[in-house]
């Protein structure tokens, strides 16, 4: 396969054109960002761990029943996925309070919620990705009622399973983000990436107390809010995700 022109370079990869019309080349950068790029910085090795890490839970994904765009990777910081049409949408799921939802709310971070939250931000960098609901979405033309159910349903199957995923590695899923698209024959996939710089995920090897709570002072962050709240290097957190997600591979 042929990596041809860029087509897009985003704050975390960069997308190029193949010779064949329906793929895509996937680079994954050093480069974290948070708050919309306001903070931002090349941190090494960070492309090689996401990169790896998507790939590792979109095999899991799979093999739980989920497609995704994944087609192959194919060096340790780039990966070929099926060429979609995004739905411009950070579709965000939530199990415990945190981030966005606990300011927003006034809900303390660490609430476990009574149900999977589903919400959905428009993906636009001028507006700061503005909270939307599905009225919304349908005026803007993002999707319409139809795909709006799809993609709820889908977004809720994966958090079930992701849920499942991570709890066998003890990773608490607190929240996460994810995109979906749809392909040339109009079928709905999850794309883009999973990793710790979408999700919030909580290290239960070492959060739960006595009484099996996570309190604040106790949790391990093993995700991007180390990087977004300065606690130190991200690469520990997302190398021991990497390494319990390759034993989970190994163990099937
Ligand atoms: P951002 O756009 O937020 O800076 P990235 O750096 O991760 O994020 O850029 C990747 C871009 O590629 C995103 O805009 C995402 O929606 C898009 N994308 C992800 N998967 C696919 C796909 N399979 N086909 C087309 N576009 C995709
Ligand atoms: N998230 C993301 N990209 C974004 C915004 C959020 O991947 O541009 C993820 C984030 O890592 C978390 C979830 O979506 O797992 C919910 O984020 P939240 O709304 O709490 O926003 P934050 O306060 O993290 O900006």
């Amino acid at each position: 396969m042929e990596k041809l022109g860029l087509l897009y370079q985003g704050k975390a990869k960069k997308m190029y054109a193949t010779d064949d019309p329906e793929l895509l080349w996937v680079e994954y950068l050093n480069q974290a960002t948070a708050g919309n790029g306001a903070k931002k910085e090349q941190i090494a090795g960070k492309a090689e761990l996401n990169n790896r890490i998507t790939a590792l839970v979109f095999d899991e994904l799979k093999k739980r029943g989920i497609d995704s765009h994944l087609v192959r990777q194919i060096s340790p910081t780039e990966q070929i996925v099926r060429k979609m049409t995004m739905f411009p949408l950070e579709i965000v799921q939530r199990n415990v309070a945190a981030g966005s939802f606990s300011k927003r709310l006034g809900v303390t971070e660490g609430t476990p919620l009574s149900e999977p939250v589903l919400e959905f931000y428009y993906k636009s960098d001028p507006l700061n990705d503005p909270f939307i609901n599905d009225d919304d979405a349908v005026v803007l033309g993002v999707a319409n009622r139809e795909d709006l159910k799809e993609i709820s349903a889908l977004a809720r199957t994966i958090n079930e399973k992701l849920t499942e995923l991570f709890a066998s590695i003890d990773v608490l899923l607190v929240d996460f983000k994810i995109e979906m698209g749809k392909t040339s024959d109009g079928k709905i996939l999850l794309a883009d990436e999973i990793t710790p710089d979408t999700c919030r995920l909580w290290d239960t090897r070492k959060a739960a107390g006595d009484d099996g709570a996570v309190k604040d002072g106790d949790i391990e962050r093993l995700d991007k809010d180390i990087f977004r709240k300065d606690l130190g290097s991200i690469i520990p957190a997302y190398e021991e995700i990497l390494h319990r997600l390759e034993g989970l591979a190994q163990s099937h």
